[in-house]
């Protein structure tokens, strides 16, 4: 009982997991998914607005770098007049000044010989700079209409500084050239507001051969460096515009829009780190995971506490349905839940109840059998064939004299050792055409032997109370009856119908009945039966003389005589009064008839029968009668004998006479 309730137990709970995992699981993959595709999506969109950034600040330095070509023009235009006299271009740098920048660190003009003729600080002059060799004069020199080295180092402060160049034409000669320098290292706050940025975004400018011009983050150890080998530089430089991810130069994964200002061949690069572009999105996918997670432990906890609550009254109904089964039918059902188990508790009640009642019934009914059982005397069997065990009731031992106990599970072999060994085949036949169906009833009588070793007279009677589809008998049951009595009856009564009363010989009935078969045998065996007919002599002279007692005791002397002179296969018969017969078989022929008949004779002669003080003694006379071959007529064998009896007494009594030898007789 116990493994399957708590079999039960899990397998309600396990199906409540089971359906909620059927549930939640899919449900947690599409969050996991949708999680997955917002990620992507914000992906897109952080690249898309560090593009915009990147794009707004491009075109910020577009707008430096036109501010300060706009300043070379004007500066070409007044300076650049002559190369000759640098102290008044000092005087008219000097007085742009105050309309200056801050991050203008310097205004110059150069000869065409690369000397210095003009600076904001002519203090440069003093150290007789020769800048033939420089990128930006070389090139201005060549005629771009305007010139850019950066970085590069200020000759007086040493700072950073990007070198914007223009060329001085005279007559279509280029005659000197007019240069601006920018502190680079402002150039970022320049170029954007720091709180514009999110945070962790960072801002580098590189010139077209991946030199760091500006970076908003570290700059000091940024700028000058040359990045082409880092962080896909060399692809967006190539590109031109775009988008990308993946580690930047200095190693941080970043999210990045980058593009090229139009005035300068510069590349503008914004990222954010993917962490921080990603941080609310990732945010809001743990915090949905949590909730989820969360919500699933709770439904387990609560399937699980259900289940446990489905499971319980089950099981208790078990245990309650274990213990009507252990035949307690006093218990019911405690579970007080409603609903559809409160419904299968009151059912399992209102079972227990009909139960109870109808055991009482069958208690009652089976005492009043066991009573009836009693007062007849029966015992009741009930022998299952299949499995060849045979119940018996208490009355059974009551029959063999013992206690009385019921007995069960015996075979039909152990009961057996008490059967009678000449009744066995007629109990095994009868059981066997009962069992069979050729007889519809099972009835025998048969000895057992009881506890005291005496041999009693069993009647069986009962039938096939089951079968199978096929008909082959499952139960034989019935009644067991003591017939020793009316057995012994039913003998008396036998013996009276054909035996004499007076002498025990068999009377005429029995006699005519062993005529019929010895006559039948012999005619088998072609060995012709011999029959004496024996009448006493003057018997009707003792009744007179001495009374009737004194007859009966000279026909009982003389049944014995009889009976003591014939062989105990022969057959000695009384058929009334004082007429007797004997039947003599195995005879060779009529001479051992007549032997015996003689030896009658005589014995009779000498049988005195003492009555009171007298000796009374008698004879007898014989008739003899042999067989016919062939011959099955008893009525013309005695008829013979009877005249043979008749020609005796004829002859003088006392002798014996032979059927169809009227001539022969002999006396004593
Ligand atoms: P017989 O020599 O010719 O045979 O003369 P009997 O006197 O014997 O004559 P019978 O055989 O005819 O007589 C038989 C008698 O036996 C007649 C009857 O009274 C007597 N008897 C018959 N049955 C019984 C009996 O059971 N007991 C006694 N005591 N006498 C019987
Ligand atoms: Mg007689």
């Amino acid at each position: 009982m116990r493994p399957a309730s708590w079999t039960s137990r899990f397998a309600i709970r396990t199906r409540l997991v089971v359906l909620l995992l059927t549930l939640a699981v899919p449900f947690l993959v599409y969050v996991a998914l949708s999680a997955r595709r917002q990620i992507d999506l914000e992906q897109v969109e952080a690249g898309q607005r560090m593009l915009g950034m990147a794009r707004l600040t491009a075109a910020r330095l577009d707008d430096h770098i036109g501010d300060i070509h706009q300043l070379l023009g004007v500066l070409r235009a007044v300076a650049g007049a002559t190369t000759a006299d640098a102290a008044r271009n000092d005087a008219i740098l000097g007085s742009l000044t105050p309309t200056l920048p801050p991050h203008i660190n310097n205004l110059a003009v150069w000869s065409a010989d690369g000397a210095n003729v003009g600076s904001l600080h002519p203090a440069l002059r003093d150290l007789a700079i020769d800048v033939r060799k420089r990128a930006f004069f070389q090139r201005a020199m060549g005629g771009a209409e305007i010139a850019v080295e950066a970085p590069a180092r200020a000759q007086l402060n040493g700072q950073l500084v990007g070198i914007f160049a223009m060329p001085i034409r005279r007559d279509g000669h280029v005659v000197g050239v007019v240069t601006a320098s920018t502190l680079l290292e402002p150039l970022q706050k320049l170029l954007l507001p720091e709180e514009a940025l999110p945070p962790g975004a960072v801002i580098t400018v590189s010139d077209a051969s991946g030199v760091v011009l500006a970076r908003s983050i570290d700059p000091e150890h940024w700028i000058g460096r040359n990045l082409l080998q880092r962080g896909g530089v060399a692809d967006s430089l190539r590109r031109r515009e775009g988008i990308r991810d993946g580690p930047s130069a200095d190693g941080i994964e970043r999210i990045a829009g980058f593009t090229t200002s139009e005035r300068a061949p510069w590349l503008v690069y914004v990222g954010v780190p993917t962490q921080v572009a990603l941080a609310g999105v990732r945010k809001r996918l743990y915090e949905t995971l949590g909730a989820g997670t969360l919500l699933l432990a709770v439904g387990l906890a609560l399937a699980t506490r259900i289940g446990g609550r489905i499971a319980s009254p089950l099981r208790q109904l078990g245990d309650d349905a274990a213990a009507l089964e252990r035949g307690d039918l006093t218990h019911r059902s405690r579970v007080a839940e409603g609903g559809e188990i409160g419904l299968l508790a009151a059912t399992v009640n209102r079972m227990a109840d009909a139960l109870q009642e109808r055991t009482a019934l069958l208690e009652s009914s089976r005492e009043r059998l066991s009573l009836a059982l009693e007062g007849s005397g029966l015992a009741l069997f009930d022998w299952d064939i299949a499995t060849d065990r045979i119940y018996l009731s208490a009355g059974a031992a009551v029959l063999r004299g013992a206690e009385p106990r019921e007995a069960t599970g015996r075979t039909p072999a152990e009961l057996r050792e008490h059967l009678h060994p000449d009744d066995d085949a007629v109990l095994d036949a009868a059981l066997r055409s009962a069992v069979r169906g050729d007889t519809p009833r099972f009835l025998a009588e048969f000895r057992i032997r009881n506890v005291h070793g005496d041999w009693i007279w069993m009647q069986g009677r009962g039938r096939v109370v089951e079968r199978d589809a096929d008909g082959r008998a499952l139960r034989l049951a019935g009644t067991l009856a003591d017939i020793t009595e009316r057995r012994a009856a039913d003998e008396r009564l036998r013996h009276l119908a054909e035996f004499d009363a007076l002498t025990g010989l068999p009377n005429r009935a029995l006699f005519l009945d062993r005529l019929e078969q010895a006559m039948a045998r012999a005619n088998r065996r072609c060995v012709p039966i011999g029959l004496l007919f024996l009448d006493i002599d003057r018997f009707k002279g003792v009744n007179d003389s001495l009374g009737h007692a004194a007859g009966d005791a000279l026909l009982m002397a003389f049944a014995e005589m009889l009976r003591g002179s014939v062989r105990t296969s022969d057959t000695v018969a009384r058929l009334g009064g004082d007429e007797f017969t004997v039947i003599l078989e195995d005879l060779h022929g009529l001479a051992d008839a007549q032997r015996l008949a003689a030896t009658l004779v005589e014995n009779a002669r000498r049988t005195v029968v003492p009555i009171g003080d007298q000796q009374i003694a008698m004879s007898t006379s014989i008739g003899i009668a042999m067989q016919r071959l062939g011959e099955a007529d008893r009525a013309a064998l005695l008829q013979r004998a009877d005249t043979a009896l008749y020609e005796a007494k004829r002859r003088g009594r006392d002798g014996h006479a032979s059927a169809g030898d009227a001539a022969s007789t002999t006396h004593g």
